[in-house]
C-alpha cells in the first residue's frame, strides 16, 4: 500500500496467496473504502486474486492495467470466484453433516464481475496522471502477457519521489511474449525475489527434452498428462508443440494429439490470439508473417465440456493431456492423474514450480501412493519436469535489471519470495551493487521522503503442520483457523504497544495493567 499524500491510499497489485505461506500476513491498515486506486501489475492471481474481495469489502475506486492484464483478469477473476463458491459449497455441505454452519465463500461471481467495471486500461509507455501528485507509467515487465513494471512519480509539497514497482521480473527469451524492458531511473525500487537466490539451468531452450519426452512416452503406447497453469504456461507450451510439428521434430508421432482440457486455458488462449502485435516477440510475429498461427496447430484439441474430458482417458491412443491446475490442487488435472498415475506407460510432465505441500510436489518428491478424489493410487507412471522454462528473471536476471538503471534507487525493498531468496536475495543486491537493500515482514512502513523506516515488524509464524500428503479436497481445519485468528490478534496487540511509546505515562500505565489483567485472567 502507497500514502501518497496524507490519508490517500492507493495498492500495489492486490493478490491471494497460493500454496503455503509461512506467515500471517498483516491486515489492511485501512478500510478498503478508503482506498481509491489499485495499480495492477498482471493477471496472475497472486497479484490480482483478492481484488474482488477488496470489491465486496467496498472498494470502488479505479484499477489501473494494461488491456491484456484487464482482459486477462477478466477471466481469471471469474474462475477464482468460481473456485471459492465450489469450494464453499462443498465445506458447507460437509458441515451440514456434523451439524456445523455454513461456509461463505471469500467471494461471488457478482463481486468478480462488478470488480472489472472498475479497471481502467492502460498503454505501455505513457505516463498517466491518476490524481493530484501522483503519475505511473507501464512498462512491459517480460512475464506474462500484459504483465508491467510500474513507475511511481509522487510528488509531496513539491518534494518529487520516483517509485518502481517490479511486480514479476520476466525471463529472457521465453516465447511469445517480450523480454522485460529496461526503466530508467528510480529513487526507490521494490523487486520480487522469486528465484532471488537461484540460477536458471540448461539452454533455455526445452524443446529437445520435450521432443525425448514425448518420444519415449509414445514408445510405451502412453500419453503425456501436464499439470499446467492455464494462464501464460499452457500457452507457452502450445508454441512448442507447434515448433515440434512444423519442424518435424518428432518423425514418428507427427500427428500426436494435444488436448488442452481447461476451460479457462481455451479462454486464455483465445486472449492470447487476439492480442495486439506490440506484446508479441520478434519469434512469434516471424512465424504469423508465414500465415502459420504461434500457438494453434493441426491436432490441438480444446476440451470444453466435463463430458469430453471424461471420454479422454477412455481412448488409449498415445496423446498429450494438458489440464489445469499447475500444482494439481484443483481443477481437471486430478481425474486425470487419478486415470494415468497408476500406469508406467504414461507420463507426468510437470512443466512449473511446484509449491511446498501441495499435491504436484509431493508427486514430483516420489510419493509411491498418493490419494485422490477419495481414492488411493499407485504412483507408477515416469514423474518428470521440463527444465528450462520460467517466466521469472532468475538471480542473474534479477540483478541485470537493476543494472540497467542509469539513476541506481538509493533503497531496494525485496519481497515476493519464500524467506530465504527474500533476505538472500536483499544481501546479494548490497554485496553486487552496494545498494541499501532490505526485505521488511507483513506490515511494516517506510517513509520515502524521509528516508526512514516508520515500523519493523518481526514475522509471526503460523504454527500449523503441513498440509496432509493425501487429500488436498481438505480445508483448514476450524482449530487451525482460530488458532491462525488468535496469533493475528497478537500481533495486533504488540502493534498497539509499539505505537504506545509517545503516548502519556497514564496511558502507558493503563495499557499495562490491562496487559497483566489479561493474563492473570
Ligand atoms: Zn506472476
Amino acid at each position: 500500500m502507497l500514502e501518497w499524500l496524507p490519508e490517500r491510499y492507493l495498492l500495489i497489485d492486490c493478490g491471494m496467496e497460493q500454496g503455503e505461506n509461512d506467515y500471517v500476513m498483516s491486515e489492511l491498515p485501512v478500510p478498503a473504502g478508503m482506498i481509491e486506486y489499485v495499480v495492477l501489475t498482471h493477471a496472475h492471481i497472486d497479484h490480482s486474486g483478492n481484488l474482488p474481495l477488496l470489491y465486496q469489502q467496498g472498494f470502488r475506486g479505479k484499477i489501473y492495467a494494461t488491456h491484456e492484464t484487464v482482459n486477462l483478469c477478466s477471466i481469471m477473476l471469474a474462475d477464482s470466484a468460481h473456485i471459492q463458491e465450489t469450494d464453499a459449497a462443498y465445506q458447507t455441505k460437509k458441515n451440514q453433516r456434523t451439524g456445523l454452519p455454513e461456509v461463505k465463500p471469500a467471494y461471488t461471481a457478482e463481486d468478480a464481475a462488478n470488480v472489472m467495471k472498475l479497471f481502467r486500461p492502460c498503454e505501455y509507455g505513457k505516463i498517466i496522471q491518476i490524481d493530484e501528485g501522483l503519475s505511473i507509467r507501464l512498462t512491459d515487465a517480460g512475464h506474462l502477457l500484459g504483465s508491467s513494471f510500474v513507475e511511481f512519480f509522487l510528488e509531496e509539497n513539491g518534494q518529487k519521489v520516483k517509485l518502481v514497482c517490479s511486480g514479476d521480473v520476466g525471463n529472457t527469451n521465453q516465447p511469445i511474449i517480450q523480454d522485460p524492458q529496461p526503466v530508467a531511473e528510480a529513487d526507490y525500487l521494490l523487486i520480487e525475489s522469486t528465484y532471488g537466490t537461484r540460477l536458471h539451468h540448461g539452454s533455455g531452450n526445452p524443446i529437445p527434452l520435450l521432443v525425448s519426452i514425448l518420444d519415449r512416452t509414445f514408445h510405451r503406447g502412453g500419453s503425456v498428462i501436464i499439470p499446467s497453469f492455464a494462464v501464460g504456461r499452457t500457452q507457452e507450451l502450445l508454441y512448442f508443440f507447434r515448433e515440434i510439428k512444423q519442424q518435424h521434430l518428432l518423425p514418428f508421432y507427427s500427428d500426436f494429439p494435444v488436448y488442452v482440457d481447461s476451460p479457462l486455458a481455451n479462454e486464455a488462449t483465445a486472449i492470447f490470439l487476439q492480442c495486439e502485435t506490440a506484446c508479441l516477440d520478434e519469434d512469434a510475429r516471424a512465424v504469423m508473417k508465414e500465415g502459420a498461427n504461434p500457438i494453434w496447430f493441426d491436432g490441438l484439441h480444446t476440451v470444453v465440456s466435463s463430458e469430453e474430458s471424461k471420454a479422454l482417458n477412455a481412448n488409449e491412443k498415445p496423446k498429450v493431456i494438458i489440464a489445469s491446475g499447475g500444482m494439481c490442487e484443483g481443477g481437471r488435472i486430478r481425474h486425470h492423474l487419478k486415470h494415468n498415475l497408476w500406469n508406467e506407460k504414461n507420463t507426468v510432465m510437470f512443466a512449473g514450480y511446484q509449491a511446498a505441500g501441495t499435491l504436484g510436489r509431493i508427486i514430483y518428491d516420489g510419493t509411491k501412493e498418493v490419494k485422490i478424489l477419495g481414492e488411493t493410487i499407485d504412483v507408477k507412471a515416469e514423474i518428470t519436469l521440463l527444465d528450462g522454462i520460467s517466466g521469472h528473471a532468475d538471480q542473474a536476471g534479477l540483478l541485470n535489471w537493476i543494472n540497467q538503471f542509469s539513476k541506481k534507487p538509493s533503497m531496494i525493498f525485496v519481497n515476493h519470495g519464500d524467506e530465504d531468496s527474500c533476505t538472500g536475495f536483499a544481501e546479494i543486491i548490497h554485496s553486487n551493487t552496494g545498494i541499501e537493500a532490505m526485505a521488511p515482514y507483513s506490515g511494516s512502513e517506510y517513509d520515502l521522503l524521509k528516508h526512514e523506516w516508520i515500523r519493523l515488524t518481526a514475522p509471526v509464524y503460523k504454527t500449523h503442520n503441513k498440509k496432509a500428503a493425501t487429500d488436498s479436497d481438505v480445508p483448514a481445519n476450524k482449530k487451525e483457523t482460530l488458532y491462525r485468528e488468535l496469533l493475528q490478534a497478537a500481533e495486533m496487540l504488540n502493534n498497539a504497544v509499539r505505537d504506545m511509546k509517545d503516548h502519556s505515562n497514564s496511558e502507558i500505565k493503563s495499557m499495562t495493567k490491562k496487559i497483566r489483567d489479561l493474563m492473570d485472567d
